[in-house]
């Protein structure tokens, strides 16, 4: 029987603390499977260095010369987690039938990747890793995390609870990915919209293996807030709402400080004005602000800007190299030297 051959995608970002040990367990997990005959022994790993200004690359290239199972995918520059993680995803569908993205720092359960391909050959396209417990997790970063699943099935966006960016993906699904032209990248949000079948698999947080998070509270409040802007117009309307609101109570309060004035018994009336023009201020300057959000998103949409740019390929090196090729390829090799 044909098996599929898997492509383990880990976007890495400053990691060198924690690499060779991934390196390590993601190497284990798939000599396993293969041994066990429930994947191709083409299967291989792929990392993607986002950029990082510590070791991680060198790490990675290093590791994929003495071991070819090992690949390495450098981005030109940092483009965050989502786009490397995209650009991951887009070089591995060329050669696998299946692709799991896994972030570097081991707070994933390596072993789940079984059930994913399980679950891969019952004919599910996409399989998502779910976070069943998150002890581990700085409470902060739990409570957040909570409240911002439930913020956003309340919004209306199809996200799947306590699920982040631990998937595997088939061929096709990766594909119908691609087709998604969107700049502003939100991947937890869009690959359920692909709509193939899919289905949950659970597993416990582990913490941090090595190095610290890459996502800081600013980080995170900011990619929850793409999330939400990117996905739901819920909050556009919610200032048009308070907008009516405000318009309505102002007339109810203008008709009560109009029948005060015929009757005679007019206040000086400083706070109430004062508190009004700071009420209406605030809200006007948040309904902009918000708008503005959403322009800029037009903005940065109408541009087309590569979401990113591939410095050096081991993935997808071609196995017949032409004279021009092998020339080509000495000066990458050469600059792959000088990292
Ligand atoms: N990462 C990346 N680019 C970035 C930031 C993070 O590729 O600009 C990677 C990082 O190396 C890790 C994954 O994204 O593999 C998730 O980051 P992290 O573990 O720091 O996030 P947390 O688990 O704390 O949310
Ligand atoms: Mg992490």
């Amino acid at each position: 029987m044909v098996e599929p051959i898997l492509t383990i995608v880990v976007p890495c970002y400053n990691e060198e603390d924690v690499l060779s040990e991934t390196v390590n367990q993601l190497n284990e997990v798939l000599n396993n499977l293969i041994e066990e005959k429930l994947i191709a022994g083409q299967s291989k790993i792929l990392f993607v260095d986002d950029g990082s200004k510590d070791k991680t690359w060198s790490i990675i290239y290093k590791e994929s010369l003495k071991n070819n199972r090992v690949h390495g995918l450098k981005l030109a520059r940092n483009v965050g987690h989502q786009n490397a993680l995209l650009a991951g995803l887009v070089a591995g569908k060329t050669s696998s039938d299946c692709v799991v993205s896994i972030d570097a720092d081991l707070q994933d359960d390596v072993n789940v990747i079984r059930e994913f391909i399980l679950k891969f050959k019952e004919g599910f396209d996409i399989v998502y890793g779910v976070r069943g417990k998150r002890d581990t997790d700085h409470v902060l970063k739990r409570t957040t995390a909570e409240a911002f699943y439930t913020m956003m099935q309340k919004l209306d966006v199809n996200l799947i609870y306590n699920h982040a960016d631990y998937r595997l993906m088939s061929k096709r699904a990766i594909g119908e990915l691609e087709k998604f032209e969107e700049v502003n990248l939100f991947l937890r949000g869009i690959v359920p919209l692909i709509g193939f079948p899919s289905t949950s698999v659970y597993y416990d947080r582990k913490e941090r293996f090595a190095g610290e998070t890459k996502y800081p509270l600013k980080k995170m409040l900011s990619f929850a807030f793409e999330g939400i802007t990117s996905f739901s117009v819920t909050p556009i309307r919610f200032v048009l709402l308070v907008g009516f609101l405000s318009f309505f109570t102002s007339l109810l309060f203008g008709s009560y400080f109009i029948t005060l004035k015929f009757i005679g018994e007019t206040e000086t009336g400083w706070t109430s004005l004062i508190t009004s023009i700071w009420l209406i201020g605030g809200l006007q300057l948040i309904s902009i602000g918000l708008i503005g959000e959403y322009i800029g998103k037009i903005y940065k949409e109408s541009k087309r800007r590569p979401k990113y740019i591939v410095d050096i390929d081991t993935y997808n090196l071609t196995q017949q190299l032409t004279e021009r090729d092998v020339y080509v390829d000495s000066i990458g090799q050469n600059r792959r030297e000088l990292l």
